[in-house]
């Protein structure tokens, strides 16, 4: 497995293996990996002929007072996963090479960033957009996965490939779950037992707005309102946003009369979770 840390090796490999006839699979990630992320892996290895990941935990995405200092770095476990995957290429830039000294140019996503985890933290889909641009601009990939689990950050991914005319295909892969239903994270880290124990109740909650919906609660209000409840009995309170919205979109809905996704953000202590499933 090759570890790059500069654009220029990652170019090389991949004009070489282009340049061979290979499809060129990528994994943009933030490192400390889980099965989540070696999902994409798989998914790229099944679609593509080599498979590049990207470990970056990217400084602009996180705003102040974020989790950007403590954020879970664990680069040499998460090399020897990749590699027992089948990952080709390893590329970990520093934070000069994406962002060197007089670096002043971001990209402003539209409605799509606005609303949910957009408003809950400024600046985050600017920083996302950018850096996601950036990766996708210097890997030159076929085709480029991302999981589900950030379901507004897959539909700003598409907008931004959309927009900007990225000849890269875009892949939304399915969110891998613990044993108890808890979405991967490499957050999940930094919940202690009883946390962990009580961020059961994220999926749960999320099935239980499923099995309403299908016993006849069209109205988001009041699904809104059981997985709030829900919730609360875990003992989690804290809750940033619970929002039910057109499959594919950001909008609010006032009634699931089609697909429609379920999307939340929580504080458990100090860790913030989010996590979504479809329903309808
Ligand atoms: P991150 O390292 O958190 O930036 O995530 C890198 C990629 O992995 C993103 O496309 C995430 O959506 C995806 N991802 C994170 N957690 C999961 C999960 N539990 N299942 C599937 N994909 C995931």
């Amino acid at each position: 497995m090759i570890i790059a840390n500069s654009i220029a090796e990652v170019r090389a490999a991949v004009h070489s293996a282009r340049a061979a006839g290979e499809a060129i699979g990528f994994v943009p990630t933030m490192g400390a990996l889980h099965a989540g992320h070696l999902s994409l892996v798989d998914a790229s290895r099944a679609r593509c002929d080599r498979t590049v990941v990207s470990v970056f935990v990217n400084p602009t995405q996180f705003g102040p007072g974020e989790d950007l200092d403590r954020y879970p770095r664990t680069f040499r476990a998460d090399c020897e996963q990749l590699a027992e995957r089948g990952c080709w290429l390893v590329f970990a830039p520093s934070n000069e090479e994406i962002y060197p000294p007089g670096y002043e140019t971001f990209v402003e996503v539209g409605s799509v960033a606005e609303p949910w985890e957009g408003a809950c933290r400024p600046g985050h889909y600017r920083g996302v957009a950018t850096v996601v641009l950036k990766l996708l601009l210097m890997v030159g990939a076929d085709q480029a996965f991302f999981g589900q689990k950030d379901y507004q950050q897959s539909l700003v991914v598409r907008q931004l490939v959309a927009d900007f005319n990225v000849p890269t295909e875009i892949v939304i892969c399915p969110t891998v779950r613990e044993a108890d239903g808890l979405a991967m994270s490499s957050r999940n880290a930094f919940l202690n037992p009883t946390q962990r124990h009580q961020a059961r109740a994220l999926w749960k909650s999320l099935q239980l707005a499923e099995e309403l919906c299908q016993t006849g609660e069209r109205r988001t209000p009041i699904l809104a309102g059981r997985i709030r409840e829900c919730l609360a009995e875990a003992g989690i309170t804290e809750v940033d946003y619970i929002a039910l919205v057109k499959a594919g979109t950001v909008i609010a809905i006032d009634e699931v009369v089609g697909p429609t996704v379920v999307a939340l953000a929580v504080r458990v202590g100090q860790t913030r979770l989010i996590d979504n499933h479809q329903i309808g």
